[in-house]
């Protein structure tokens, strides 16, 4: 492992992260919505921020970054290219971009959608990918800013990173998608094998994250839209990926 990663809750559901380069005692968060309780977390493990990492331009995940940065003296690094300016950016990245961060590498992999530019950061060594509000435990984002011919590409990519990396999402979200996931997989055994899991998890208060990808390909429905028997279930076989990620993300919307 080259990364040391904390979850700090922020607001009602989003998690922010601090992640620690162990060889070069580097420290960044991801998305802080907030600055207390993120500043105050990092305070108790000794770890001095020195790097902003940003996905989208979402309030609740850049809220907290002036106050730090100004506590801090840390580089924001985020997409330049969304469709609301990054509060505070320093270096602007777009997908196909690595930020080096100590021994880690973190690949830009633009997924676009939710926001129009937002970006999500893979840290290869370590097998973790931090997903913002783009790809959710048994869930995906919003299409507040694209259509679904947008962001089914970029979770065609996160889906295809290996099977053991670790996704960090943007908020806590999983049991209520997993009850989606339910009404139109019911009969997946491993999927409600999970949700027995995110029951009991939830109700002593435990995060759900970080989600195993190799799981999330089995189980998480917006990952599924290439699956020719989830597909023949719900009469897509045949059909775009697209529109089948279409439906099952209008689906969710109403659910
Ligand atoms: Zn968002
Ligand atoms: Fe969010």
């Amino acid at each position: 492992m080259t990364l040391q990663i904390e979850i700090v809750p922020i607001l009602s559901d989003n998690y922010v992260y601090l992640v620690r380069d162990q060889a070069s005692g580097r420290v960044a968060c991801i998305d802080p919505g907030e600055a207390a309780p993120v500043l105050a977390a990092a305070e108790e493990k000794g770890w001095e921020i020195d790097t902003i990492l940003i996905t989208h331009h979402h309030g609740d995940h850049v809220g907290g970054v002036a106050t730090i940065k100004a506590a801090k003296g840390a580089t924001v690094i985020g997409p330049g290219g969304d469709s609301q300016p990054i509060p505070g950016l320093d270096q602007s990245v777009a997908d196909g971009d690595v930020v080096d961060f100590g021994d880690e590498r973190l690949a830009v992999i633009g997924v676009y959608g939710h926001t129009a530019g937002h970006i999500t950061f893979h840290a290869r060594h370590e097998g973790a990918l931090f997903a913002g509000d783009a790809l959710f435990s048994i869930g995906c984002g919003r299409l507040f800013e694209g259509t679904a011919a947008d962001m089914w590409p970029g979770l065609r990519r996160l889906r295809d990173l290996p099977d053991e990396t670790r996704v960090y999402c943007g908020h806590e979200y999983t049991a209520s998608n997993v009850a989606f996931a339910l009404s139109i997989d019911g009969q997946n055994a491993e999927l409600q094998r999970y949700a027995g899991l995110v029951a009991m998890l939830r109700s002593e208060g435990v995060p759900t994250v970080p989600a195993n990808l190799g799981l999330e390909k089995k189980i998480n429905p917006f990952l599924r839209a290439e699956d020719p028997d989830f597909a023949q279930i719900h009469g897509f076989k045949d059909r775009d990926a697209v529109d089948f990620f279409a439906f099952i993300r209008a689906g969710k919307d109403a659910f």
